[in-house]
């Protein structure tokens, strides 16, 4: 060995320890649900035949898998199909056999398939699903129930009535022949190709086909007594709205909104609607209130709306998440259920954008609050973070919303929509994971967002900020002196919180000094120097809580009053109310009055009354 070599290996070694010094530990709470499906081919296309004997609540069906082979030999093939009868197959046309077992069925090859070849696997088969798939009110006595078959597929039922590769890892383009009575109309995914009477039969066939691939838990059918009225919004998206044919008068109500949050969503999101149309159709029974099925959202008859202003609101809500899903969750899918939140979430934050453009700001911070209350609530049982499938739908849907609207306040509105965008884009018609929405921020703007997803989405709580307020003098200087505490237990689970807060003081001449800190530490100290000759009317800590947090801030009762009065945002005043609760009521009577005929926002009102009563 030279002496030059082992320099080098003396240099290694000493970088190996000092390397080992500088570890540290991270640890994440393990998700069983993390590691996507694995499968030996990759399907490209399913065809499907489907007819029904509806009193006998039976699928007749006959489906072509188009596949290519992505494994060097492949001589058995699983398909989800539990309870499924498959009564013949062949592949590429020739007979094969298989094995039906509970979950489904092995087809079995007598020559193994070679590495990247594509084959046409047909199959015929009948079923009676216990799931997935339902027959409504065929078998109704008195002839009274609306009749209806229609599908449900999330999460994994489409496997009920349809043999396949039933996950979300494994993207299909889909097309879908149904022949049914001619007295009622079909809707699947995609355009509609055909509608072709057979007067002779009475039944027609629909012809139905998505050109970019989706998964196939999406894959939908809803079949019943309709009237259609299309629409086009002012990006040229076709709208089909399907109705029952009586409720003509609600339509318009029901459907107000969808063309225009379409327009919307193109503008916000910054992609185009990523498919040639968007049906919604109102179904019976429906067990949710609604399902994104691509180009096609089924949802609750119990939503399609009267005269009733608040279900109004509750279908505008709905009709906006699902519009939300056809980009986030259809065009781009998550890889596995771990992260599930990428769908429910983005879902959730763009319905609440949609909201503030009909509701206004109140309205869409009253949505954050809610969703406060509702982590922190879940925060008392478990740990769990928001990429997790078994955190709950507290994180899946209103946590990861607001994790959603922190990380646009963190980065920036135009920089947040412009990663966004590039996120869509990247892996379009595709699969993401997690780690793909933080990879686009970091190419499209140049940072690392690392920080952010570790504490809010790789791991789980919240921060509890412990403050307190006192005017100081430091070197003959005066300020306003906030200290903060992070009071959360930190454990494996559970970090400490870096954001950036803004803190407030008000003048009693409604002058005021803003300061944005970045708080990290488990204590930190904040001055603000005072203006002379002014007095502080009150402070605030996290202007408009914008931080998703537990707070606990004793303030003086003068100091809570003003707050109550004047501050700017509709969060802070109802904050100040509600920790004058205490308060006897002949204290604070004139003030309430005062706000309650001020105010315009609910809660703030119904607190007042609460507290008056
Ligand atoms: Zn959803």
């Amino acid at each position: 060995m030279h002496i030059k070599n082992i320099f080098i290996l003396f240099i290694l070694l000493s970088t190996t320890v000092i390397a080992q010094k500088d570890f540290t530990t991270r640890e994440y709470l393990d998700d069983p649900a993390w590691t996507p499906r694995e499968h030996n081919v990759d399907f490209k296309h399913l065809l499907l035949n489907i007819s029904f004997k509806p009193e006998e609540k039976k699928v007749i069906g006959e489906v072509t898998h188009t596949f290519v082979t992505i494994q060097k030999q492949v001589d058995t093939l699983f398909l989800d199909a539990p309870g499924i009868a498959i009564l013949s197959a062949e592949l590429d046309g020739e007979t094969i056999n298989f094995d039906i077992i509970p979950s489904g069925v092995v087809f079995r090859f007598k020559n193994p398939l070679k590495w990247k070849t594509q084959h046409n696997l047909h199959i015929h088969y009948e079923a009676t699903p216990k799931k997935g798939l339902y027959f409504i009110g065929w078998d109704d006595p008195n002839n009274l129930s609306r009749k209806q078959i229609w599908t449900q597929g999330q999460g994994i039922d489409n496997r009920y009535w349809l043999p396949m590769y039933d996950e979300m890892n494994d993207k299909i383009t889909s097309e879908v022949y149904v022949t049914f009575d001619s007295k009622y109309k079909v809707l699947s995914n995609g355009v509609l190709l055909q509608q072709k009477n057979d007067k002779k039969s009475g039944n027609t066939v629909w012809h139905y086909k998505m050109n970019h691939p989706h998964a196939p838990y999406l894959i939908m059918l809803g079949i019943g007594e309709y009237k259609i009225k299309t629409i086009t919004s002012k990006g040229g998206v076709k709208i089909n709205l399907w109705y029952y044919p009586e409720w003509e008068n609600r339509v318009e109500k029901t459907y107000r909104y969808s063309a225009e949050m379409m327009d919307f969503f193109e503008k916000e999101i910054g992609v185009k609607y990523p498919w040639e149309n968007y049906s919604q159709i109102p179904v019976q029974d429906f067990m949710y209130g609604a399902m994104e099925n691509t180009t096609a959202t089924l949802f609750g008859d119990f939503l399609f709306t009267d005269d009733r202003a608040l279900l109004q609101r509750e279908y505008l809500s709905v009709n906006a998440h699902e519009l939300a899903h056809q980009w986030f969750g259809d065009y781009v899918t998550a890889r596995s259920d771990a992260h599930h939140w990428l769908q429910e979430s983005f879902a959730t934050f763009y319905n609440w954008l949609i909201e503030r453009e009909y509701y206004g700001q109140d309205h869409f911070d009253w949505n954050r609050r809610m969703a406060q209350i509702n982590s922190l609530n879940a925060s008392k049982k478990d740990d769990k973070q928001v990429m997790h499938s078994q955190s709950g739908s507290v994180r899946h849907y209103p946590k990861g919303a607001f994790v959603l609207h922190m990380l646009r306040q963190v980065v920036g509105r135009d920089e947040y929509n412009a990663a966004i965008k590039h996120y869509l884009q990247k892996h379009a018609y595709g699969n993401v994971d997690t780690e793909d929405l933080l990879t686009a921020f970091h190419e499209t703007l140049g940072n690392s967002y690392d920080w952010f997803f570790e504490q809010w989405i790789y791991h789980g709580g919240e921060p509890h900020y412990k403050v307190s307020y006192s005017d100081v003098e430091k070197n003959g200087k005066k300020y306003h002196q906030f200290k903060v505490e992070q009071t959360q237990s930190v454990n494996r689970l559970v970090k400490l919180f870096k954001m950036p807060i803004k803190f407030r003081v008000v003048y009693k001449d409604g002058s005021k000094t803003d300061k944005t800190v970045w708080v990290e530490n488990q204590y930190q100290e904040i001055n603000i120097p005072a203006q002379k000759g002014k007095e502080v009317d009150f402070v605030l800590f996290d202007v408009n809580n914008n931080v998703l947090k537990d707070v606990t801030f004793d303030k003086p009762v003068e100091m809570l009053k003003s707050q109550a009065l004047k501050a700017e945002n509709m969060l802070d005043r109802y904050d100040a109310v509600k920790a004058l609760s205490n308060l006897a009521v002949k204290e604070k009577m004139d003030l309430f009055q005062e706000i309650y005929n001020k105010e315009k926002f609910h809660a703030i009102k119904s607190e007042i009354v609460a507290q008056m009563a």
